[in-house]
């Protein structure tokens, strides 16, 4: 097929400060040689959404369409695509491009590329900015496109391309995906929830460190953790220091890091995947002493994307949801904020977000 002109589309965009998103007109380039254009089926609503809405983390450029956990149907391809067709259920996620020369690329780590766009939010190529998946449809390069494993349903699987990725990557990569290995899930929401199902799925045992009691019932009965601690409570906190070959810790505010890293065993490592808007105090002894390592991670590549989504297919994991209308958007990112979510919004983009006349 070759090139289509740009076409006119339509979504949500926060326009400054207030994070308040609205109706929000542009368009889309054409389709290259190389591109996929999809119509955009249901999109997840991450934290990092509220982050950049708000202006949090200092970047932000308004008019801002956020939404990276994007899951579609492809509608036309470029003269040079040979991954896909009209017809193909595929996801996007945090990226739509990167240099592909550098050695972060060649390492099947575009996400960590200097040249990275981000598929919300970034400037592409010809300068135009990135609008993410809030939107009726969406135009990427076929290379940054996943292909969603055909048993799993799309709305439930649209978080996998975000927070599924942003846990699944530490796991494998730093080996923590193993039977007779013993991980915290420090934060029980969106991202929490799929690590709790993916490090199960890889055999391990799973314990969840939430902030409060109320999430305990779920995380052992449902989502099949195998321990539940309150962080807040040193008696539970106390009986598991010590135990834990790695933490992920997910919290999206600031939080006391001592008692977290007390629960590693020697040489355990922490990776930090939340991202608070201000700084963590990180204290050196409980460090020192056991030879302790703190990392961090940001989502992940294309082809540990592609490996996730399969796993998720074969062990049938997906993210619980609240499917939402696109009118619900403003009152689910106040709720999310809040954390009263069970465990994820997504939006159902095709069937309830229309131009405005
Ligand atoms: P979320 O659904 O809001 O979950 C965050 C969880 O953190 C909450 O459910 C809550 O769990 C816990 N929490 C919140 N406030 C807390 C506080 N004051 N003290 C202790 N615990 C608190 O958010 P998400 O979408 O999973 O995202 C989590 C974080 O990861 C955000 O900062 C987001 O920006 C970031 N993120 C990073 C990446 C990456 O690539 N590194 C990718 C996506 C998102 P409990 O109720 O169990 O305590
Ligand atoms: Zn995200």
């Amino acid at each position: 097929m070759g090139k289509v002109p740009a076409t006119e589309a339509f979504g949500l965009a926060a326009k400054d400060e207030s994070g308040v998103l609205s109706p929000f007109r542009f368009s889309r380039r054409e389709t290259g040689e190389k591109d996929v254009r999809l119509k955009v089926l249901f999109c997840g609503i991450c934290h990092t959404d509220v982050c950049m809405a708000r202006n949090e983390w200092g970047f932000t450029t308004y008019p801002l369409v956020p939404g990276h956990e994007i899951v579609g149907v492809v509608t036309e391809v470029g003269a040079k695509v040979i991954k896909f067709k009209a017809g193909d259920k595929v996801g996007v996620g945090y990226m739509l491009s990167s240099c592909r020369s550098c050695d972060i690329c060649t390492d099947d780590q575009e996400n960590h590329c200097p040249k990275m766009i981000m598929t919300s939010g970034g400037k592409y190529y010809d300068d135009t900015m990135t609008y993410g998946g809030y939107s009726d449809h969406l135009v990427c390069e076929e290379d940054y496109i996943i292909r969603i494993p055909e048993n799993l349903p799309l709305d439930a699987a649209a978080p996998l391309l975000c927070a599924g990725v942003t846990v699944y990557s530490p796991l494998k990569s730093h080996g923590l995906d193993k039977p007779g290995i013993h991980i915290g899930v420090v934060g029980l929401g969106g991202l929490g929830h799929v690590a709790v199902k993916f490090a199960k799925a890889m055999g391990t045992k799973v314990t969840v460190i939430s902030s409060s009691d109320g999430k305990r019932d779920e995380a052992i009965n449902r989502l099949g953790a195998d321990l539940f601690l309150v962080s807040r409570d040193p008696e539970e906190m106390k009986d598991a220091m010590g135990t834990m070959d790695g933490i992920i810790d997910t919290v999206s505010a600031t939080h006391p890091l001592l008692p977290l890293l007390g629960l590693l065993k020697y040489k355990g490592k922490f990776i930090m995947v939340g991202a608070p808007d201000k700084p963590l105090d990180l204290p050196a002894l409980p460090l020192i002493l056991g030879k302790k390592m703190v990392v961090g991670s940001m989502t992940g590549g294309i082809k540990e994307s592609q490996e996730m989504v399969d796993f998720a297919g074969k062990h049938n994991i997906t993210a619980d949801i609240e499917l939402i209308s696109a009118d619900y958007v403003n009152m689910a990112m106040e709720r999310l904020e809040k954390g009263d979510v069970r465990y994820r919004f997504v939006i159902d983009v095709a069937n309830t977000m229309k131009p405005t006349p």
